[in-house]
């Protein structure tokens, strides 16, 4: 079958990931071992990898346990409880929350504080659960309103004041609507672009690549907030888009001849992953 392949230029790590993986194997290089708290990206594969080289990932019941040992925060970051907890049991820290996140903790937290002089509310569209998300809302202990769709917006309290923050990776768009949306309801609420910019290039390089080939392999773990959401975005431009972890996924009856197959994935991905996928079906299509 003859396909032609091309590896998305714009897929690969984000800048925040490169730096935690990087700051991961620094640290292996000498001791060989490292606690990381939480999965250190969404992505199973990559996660295999660094475990190897001696990454173990621990909860927060884990580190509960821990004593004077040495854990790696992750880019999503932690609420500030995670940092009390290391200190009282002598844990070091390698802190390699990503500095678009840091800035977003400290802009939740200075307005939540603010705000709390005029009863008003911090609301955050994000993924309830999810490491970031938790780690915003540790910033006003505990009391931010998580909202994780348009839909929800309606619970939020329109009689006081709000101020409105987005997840790093959520889509650009569905928080224009949001915004859009809470504004209408209470004109004076406070509205702030946190997306980050490398997501939201990626949203519309992404839209532009799916169009641009007949088929898309899109290639993120599944546990991904930000793989769903690029995932859900090809898909919407060209319905022949396929999610995967790994190349052992691929069926073949997917393909038609001629085929100009575009593999690309979120921002979590590691480019070498890409490119095990181009090598393996270049190879199986070329016998
Ligand atoms: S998506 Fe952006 S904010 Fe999130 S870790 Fe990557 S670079 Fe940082």
């Amino acid at each position: 079958m003859k396909l032609t392949l091309e590896i998305d230029p714009r897929s690969g790590f984000c800048n925040g990931v490169v730096r935690a993986v990087q700051q991961a194997e620094n640290y292996l290089q000498y001791s060989r071992h490292l606690y990381s708290l939480g999965a250190i990206v969404h992505n199973a594969v990559e996660l295999e990898r660094l475990k190897k080289k001696g990454l173990e990932i621990i909860s927060i019941a884990d580190l509960r346990q821990l004593r004077n040992d040495v854990i790696l925060v992750r880019a999503h970051g932690e609420p500030p409880q995670t940092y009390a907890l290391a200190r009282a049991n002598g844990i070091q820290i390698i802190d390699c929350t990503c500095p678009v996140v840091l800035k977003l903790q400290e802009r939740v937290r200075e307005t939540w504080l603010r705000l709390k002089e005029s009863n008003g509310q911090v609301v955050i569209f994000g993924k309830k659960g999810h490491a970031e998300v938790n780690g915003l809302v540790g910033q006003t202990e505990g009391d931010a309103l998580v909202i994780g769709s348009l839909e929800e917006a309606v619970a939020i309290d329109y009689s006081r004041p709000v101020a409105l923050f987005s997840q790093t990776t959520k889509d650009p768009d569905e928080y224009r609507r949001i915004c859009d949306y809470v504004t209408q309801r209470r004109p004076d609420a406070e509205v702030y672009d946190t997306i980050c910019r490398q997501v939201a290039q990626r949203h519309a390089s992404l839209v532009e690549f799916a169009r641009n080939h007949s088929a898309v392999l899109f290639v993120s773990g599944y546990e991904s907030s930000n793989g769903k959401v690029l995932f859900d975005l090809c898909r919407s431009v060209n319905p022949r888009t396929w999610w995967l972890e790994n190349a052992s996924q691929i069926d073949f009856s997917w393909f038609r001849e001629g085929d100009t197959v575009g593999i690309c994935g979120a921002t979590s991905t590691p480019k070498w992953q890409l490119e095990e996928i181009f090598i393996y079906l270049q190879a199986a299509t070329q016998e």
